[in-house]
């Protein structure tokens, strides 16, 4: 073989990889998925961005995502509730404007639908700062006194359940699958976990976050996706349940109506 012959060859090999290289990534077979629907029938977006990446609060750097525990007594002790279920709020971020709309929407949903009340800080000593710092998604769990933020940078107001996800932290609930009962529902799959990523899939001690017997929900705006944390891109909570129910995990649609019996059975109120 001469050079010109090796140099065609050498050609060729490269333009075959080339093809392969730009095969079309979004042309997804139309298989059952191991995430219970046909991905040909589903938008890129839903599969990949809702799913496999997971949702914004789910990759940040904090406790279990987005959970800040430095002022709370490291989580070992219930959350403290808002009084009257009144929650004063500032916003102090710049918040473009289909965000701050999305925001206004997840306030305006935890007004109509729960018995909480976000209203407008006056003089208040303990209230919520909306910020949208570019540190992800972010707040701690509970009523902390004085002010405190609840912070939601760019993307992580691109679905109004994320900023309800972070609200609901800030008045006090935990991640629907690290309550104490979730070996009944799902499966972790922790060969699959990021190794420093294990400690955000401890269950939530029950002395620290009691659910008042509210069953579990897989479609819980609280609920994390089935691909968090995940190492390699394969599943990290299986559903022990109907294989139908891995749709509706991580969904950020918005609140549950388990979400909103949390709610009023938390604060005793209607
Ligand atoms: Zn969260």
């Amino acid at each position: 073989m001469n050079s010109l012959e090796k140099c065609l060859i050498l050609i060729i090999l490269l333009k075959v990889l080339c093809l392969v290289e730009s095969y079309p990534s979004n042309k997804i077979p139309c298989t059952k998925s191991d995430i219970g629907i046909k991905p040909c029938e589903a938008s890129r977006k839903i599969i990949l961005g809702m799913n496999r990446r997971g949702n914004p609060e789910e990759r940040g750097p904090y406790f279990e995502g987005d959970i800040i525990r430095s002022r709370n007594k490291q989580l070992k002790k219930p959350p403290k509730l808002w009084i009257n279920g009144i929650v004063p709020y500032e916003i102090s971020g710049t918040f473009p404007p289909t965000n701050k709309k999305t925001l206004m929407t997840a306030i305006e949903e935890v007004n109509s639908k729960t018995c909480l009340n976000l209203i407008p800080r006056t003089n208040q000593k303990d209230f919520i700062i909306f910020k949208s710092d570019p540190s992800s998604c972010w707040s701690s769990i509970g009523r902390i006194g004085g002010p405190q933020v609840v912070n939601l940078e760019s993307q992580c107001l691109k679905a109004v359940g994320t900023g309800i996800h972070e609200i609901f932290h800030s008045v006090g609930l935990y991640h629907e699958q690290n309550r104490i009962d979730r070996d009944d529902f799902v499966d972790i799959k922790t060969d699959n976990i990021l190794n420093s990523k294990l400690v955000n899939f401890q269950k939530t001690a029950e002395n620290v976050y009691n659910t008042n017997g509210v069953g579990y929900d897989y479609g819980s705006v609280m609920h994390y996706s089935p691909y968090s944390f995940s190492k390699n891109g394969k599943i990290t909570i299986e559903t022990k349940g109907n294989p139908n129910t891995k749709r509706i995990m991580g969904q950020r649609a918005g609140m549950s109506q388990n979400d909103i019996e949390k709610i009023k059975r938390m604060y005793n109120c209607q």
